[in-house]
């Protein structure tokens, strides 16, 4: 995960070893090639300048030449900085509700039936809730039957209504049906398309104000780089979401997406999607994540 940027980070961190006195200039060209390893990794260029410029302030703050060991002082500051970066503090899910009404949005192939399936198996096993899932593609039949096989895979209810094309009905259906056979958590997988398109928005917006979800999760592809922060800000000026997913960082991804969209949207990432399989689910830590990244 993230190899490359950990590589480049390593190798900014060696400009300062080997120096038996270090000096401003040394910090600031470290400084620079963290900010360049940040770009390679698809990090917005704003994002990477603020970065360093923030990281620079607080190495002057806390006067990291006059320290014993300004390289592992510097080190600490980027860690904290990248922490800060992906949210801070751990963000949970809302699960007040009764049943708990789980909106998922995002782009078609970003993995939202995946995720659909890893939650509802996440919520049953570790947090001991009765879930139901809810295929609200009206466009592809092939996606209602995905989500029946995932669902049958768990051993958890799917509900769809394969003539219905109307996916507001679809939902509410579905959350009296929850009420009747006492399910605690809706989990409802809308339809996308390949792009953020007006009839899709205008679609998940009558969803969402129809049942007024008790979380709206953004799911996003975290190979798609700047475009995932991208397609994240037309999604949450649309739905004002409460959350990200970030799938597939079990691929080759660079980074980014996980770096900056915190920042764009100002909303938590709150999971991530490791694999294919259906336990292949973290809850998101960003001061984990920066660790890793940082090696
Ligand atoms: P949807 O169109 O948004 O519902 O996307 P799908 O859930 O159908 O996922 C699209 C593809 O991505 C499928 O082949 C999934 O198996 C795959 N996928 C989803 N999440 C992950 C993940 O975290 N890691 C990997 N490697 N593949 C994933």
């Amino acid at each position: 995960m993230f190899d490359n940027l950990s590589d480049k980070l390593d190798k900014a961190f060696h400009i300062l070893k080997g120096h038996g006195k270090i000096t401003e200039v040394n910090v600031a060209e470290t400084l620079k090639e963290v900010r360049r390893a940040l770009l390679d990794a698809d990090v917005n260029f704003k994002i990477a300048k603020d970065f360093t410029t923030k990281v620079k302030d607080k190495a002057i703050g806390q006067n990291v030449l006059t320290t014993l060991q300004p390289g592992q002082l510097l080190v600490k500051l980027v860690k904290d900085e990248l922490t800060e970066l992906m949210g801070g503090d751990v963000s949970g899910i809302n699960l007040s509700g009764n049943p708990t009404v789980i909106l998922m949005s995002g782009l078609q192939g970003s993995g939202k039936t995946t995720f659909s399936g890893k939650l509802a198996n996440y919520l049953k096993t570790k947090k001991n809730k009765k879930p139901l899932l809810v295929a609200c593609d009206i466009y592809r039949p092939a996606a209602i039957k995905q989500l029946h096989v995932v669902g049958e895979s768990l051993g958890i209810d799917v509900y769809s209504e394969p003539d219905n094309t109307n996916p507001v009905i679809i939902a509410q259906n579905a959350i009296s049906f929850a009420k009747h056979q006492g399910l605690n958590v809706v989990i409802i997988d809308t339809a996308g398309r390949l792009a953020v398109d007006e009839a899709m928005m205008t679609e998940i917006s009558n969803v969402h104000q129809a049942i007024k979800p008790h979380e709206t999760l953004f799911v996003v592809d975290s190979m798609t780089g700047q475009d995932a922060v991208n397609t994240a800000k037309a999604f949450n000026d649309i739905l004002n979401f409460d959350g990200v997913v970030l799938t597939k960082l079990d691929g080759d991804t660079r980074g980014g997406a996980a770096i900056s969209i915190k920042t764009v949207v100002n909303k938590p990432i709150k999971f991530v999607g490791t694999g294919e399989k259906m336990d292949a689910i973290d809850v998101f830590y960003p001061e984990r994540m920066a660790e890793r990244i940082l090696g």
